[in-house]
């Protein structure tokens, strides 16, 4: 099948900051195991932040003019001849890797560290456009039980997924560093988890309000006894390590969330690890290089996890889990009213000025 006529779709002019809002031909070829979507929603994630800013780490990557976004959902309406699982009408989520399928990597069971990955929005046409075609493998079938608005933010979600449950956490005092989107469902996940206490730290004072309601909705009347906390960096920055070790008794965290790529986060999140701490380390540092406590860290014996993307599958079915049986919940991350594709400075602006946890893109408003 193939569409006739011109499409809306949001692309990078190559070496400028900010996008273009353009009409294109709509896709015209539908390869064998490929699927054809009409996107319903569409969500941007810190990589289009640093695309729209083209900021240095990712400039080079994105050819002119590129059609980005790779959060999305989209029903399909077309399948390629050699598509067996999907069919028209299917709602379905977006996975950005697009992998070979049969480099050393792929063939060990590693797939999100493939050698020729392809990343739809970044190295091929990505999905805030009014349709995309992906190949079906990376088309993940939404779950009844979750919206299209959540169902769009599942490919970010998987990362948060993929990091928070990297270490066991029941029972564990987490720190989660940045309540920016993947902070916020990173504190989900660890309740839902049962950690014994978690502890984030943010700047932003929406961001805060949202950690605080996210930490209260999973808090039962009887417990009492719980230490959690959303500590305000921008207030005492000097005084978030003391208040960590006060609130720990003095033996600081069994595990960091690191999720900002903060600098600072990432070296006061090290400093308050307890001796046999666990760091999983997600966000990504906007420097080269970062300055950790290196002897302090061995002497401590602390274990420290570098986290890309998500396991294909098996982080899918995790977080899929967790929001079907309402352990997680992600509405609350969500802002509105959502966007029209012709608004995408207003919406991109928000989300950079951290005023919101996630905008969300709907192509046929
Ligand atoms: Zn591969």
């Amino acid at each position: 099948m193939t569409l006739n006529g011109t499409m809306k779709a949001l692309v990078k002019p190559y070496g400028k900051r900010g996008l273009k809002m353009v009409n294109v031909p709509t896709p015209q070829r539908i390869g064998p195991g490929d699927v054809l979507i009409k996107v319903l929603a569409a969500s941007v994630c810190g990589t289009d932040l640093h695309i729209y800013e083209s900021d240095a780490s990712i400039r080079e990557r994105v050819a002119d003019n590129q059609i980005i976004g790779h959060e999305f959902c989209g029903e399909v309406i077309g399948v390629g001849s050699q598509v067996t699982k999907l069919a028209k009408g299917d709602i379905v989520s977006s996975e950005s890797h697009v992998i070979c399928g049969t480099c050393a990597y792929c063939q060990d069971g590693l797939p999100h560290l493939c050698q020729e990955v392809a990343l739809l929005g970044i190295d091929r046409p990505g999905g805030l456009a009014e349709y995309v075609v992906i190949p079906e493998q990376n088309a993940i079938l939404k779950s009844p039980h979750v919206s299209v608005e959540v169902a769009a933010m599942m490919d970010a979600y998987g990362n948060a997924v993929d990091t928070a449950l990297c270490v066991p956490l029941i029972g564990k005092s987490v720190l989660v560093t940045g309540c920016g989107p993947q902070g916020l469902m990173a504190i989900a996940i660890a309740m839902a988890a049962g950690a014994k206490q978690v502890i984030a730290t943010e700047m932003y004072e929406n961001r805060i309000e949202t950690a605080n309601k996210i930490l209260e909705s999973y808090v039962r009347p009887n417990q009492t006894n719980r230490r959690d906390m959303i500590l305000d960096i921008s207030k005492n920055p000097d005084g978030v390590v003391n208040k960590i070790y006060e609130a720990t008794d003095g033996l600081g965290v069994d595990v960091l969330l690191e999720m900002s790529g903060a600098d600072r986060a990432i070296k006061d999140g090290l400093d308050v690890l307890r001796n046999a701490g666990q760091a999983v380390i997600l966000g990504l540092s906007s420097s080269k290089k970062v300055e950790i406590p290196w002897t302090d860290l061995i002497f401590k014996g602390v274990t420290i996890y570098f986290r890309y993307g998500r396991h294909l599958y098996r982080t899918w079915s995790e977080g899929r889990n967790l929001l079907e049986f309402g352990l997680v919940d992600l509405e609350p991350l969500i802002h509105k009213p959502y966007f029209a594709l012709d608004n995408f400075e207003e919406a991109f602006q928000l989300q950079i000025d951290g005023k919101v946890a996630k905008v969300i893109f709907k192509p046929d408003l």
